[in-house]
């Protein structure tokens, strides 16, 4: 690639992480629509059919042997001279890599994990959408280095009106009276594919769902909170700061992982998103 390439240079570009399970990319669809999505969002016309690029993630996998594993497609605006003008770069470049999954460690399930609440603000949605998936990364990675300084796996970043927003790379989930809370998508969020069928799953469990506005107390209060990304799935947590919220995942959230888990495998039977 490029040092010239604008990605590199500027974060201009998009990308998507899927996971693979038994050779299966899950939601692959969905995952490429997003991709599509971000792009129309930064005015970036890919030059491939969804068709192609889902081959593409396919032939990827199999010249890897991989077959639980992560991939990534990373679509930039291309090679150009410096400057921010996208009419400098001719053709985007487009890159799709896999890697062996490296599962997040067992205790993480089994205990919870702590997060934190970050001082960063995730970043105003007029300024950078935060549904734009794309390269431009420095938010979170800020908000990352501040959870880490408190050893939590997670940091939970608020919005600008000191709503929740999201994690660093997850969604966030509470579970108060038996409702499952999430932050809306106005919030200011990444809308998670995750996330969406995390909701699926729990309206399947005849649970009632609210994507609204929740504050650091809500948070802090709740019966049970979890967090969701495409490679940690459902994952409990424990500790919010200095609060401990359970010492074990709760109920609500083990039955959201196993009927997750339980899509996941309905999707690998059916060849779900093959070629
Ligand atoms: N929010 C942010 C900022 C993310 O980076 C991610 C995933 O990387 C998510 C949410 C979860 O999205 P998904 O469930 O589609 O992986």
């Amino acid at each position: 690639m490029s040092v010239y390439d604008h990605g590199f240079l500027y974060g201009d570009g998009v990308y998507e992480t899927l996971r693979v399970y038994q050779g299966t990319a899950f939601q692959i669809d969905e995952h490429i629509e997003r991709l599509f999505r971000s792009a129309a969002m930064i005015d970036l016309s890919i030059p491939k059919s969804q068709g192609a690029i889902k081959r593409a993630v396919y032939a990827t996998l199999k010249a890897n042997r991989h077959k639980e594993a992560v991939v990534r497609i990373t679509l930039s605006r291309g090679e150009g001279p410096t400057g921010l003008d996208p009419a400098l770069c001719s053709s985007p470049t487009f890159v799709i890599m896999s890697h062996l999954l490296r599962p997040y460690p067992e205790k993480y399930y089994k205990r919870g994990v702590k997060i934190a609440i970050v001082k960063t603000r995730r970043n105003y949605d007029r300024a950078l959408n935060p549904q734009i998936k794309s390269l431009n990364f420095l938010n979170n990675i800020l908000a990352g280095i501040e959870a880490r300084k408190e050893g939590a796996v997670e940091g939970i970043m608020l919005n600008y009106k000191n709503f929740i927003a999201e994690g660093t790379v997850s969604n966030v989930f509470l579970i108060r009276d038996g409702v499952l809370c999430t932050p809306a998508v106005r919030a200011g969020i990444l809308d998670g594919i995750t996330r969406g069928l995390i909701i699926e799953c729990a309206k399947e469990l005849h649970m009632k769902v609210k994507e609204g506005r929740f504050r650091k107390e809500d948070l802090v209060a709740a019966d049970e909170v979890f967090i969701s990304n495409t490679t940690m799935e459902v994952m409990p947590v424990s500790t919010i700061n200095d609060t401990i919220i359970s010492s074990r995942p709760g109920s609500i959230t083990k039955k959201l992982h196993r009927t997750y888990r339980k899509k996941i495998n309905e999707y690998i039977k059916e060849g779900g998103g093959k070629r």
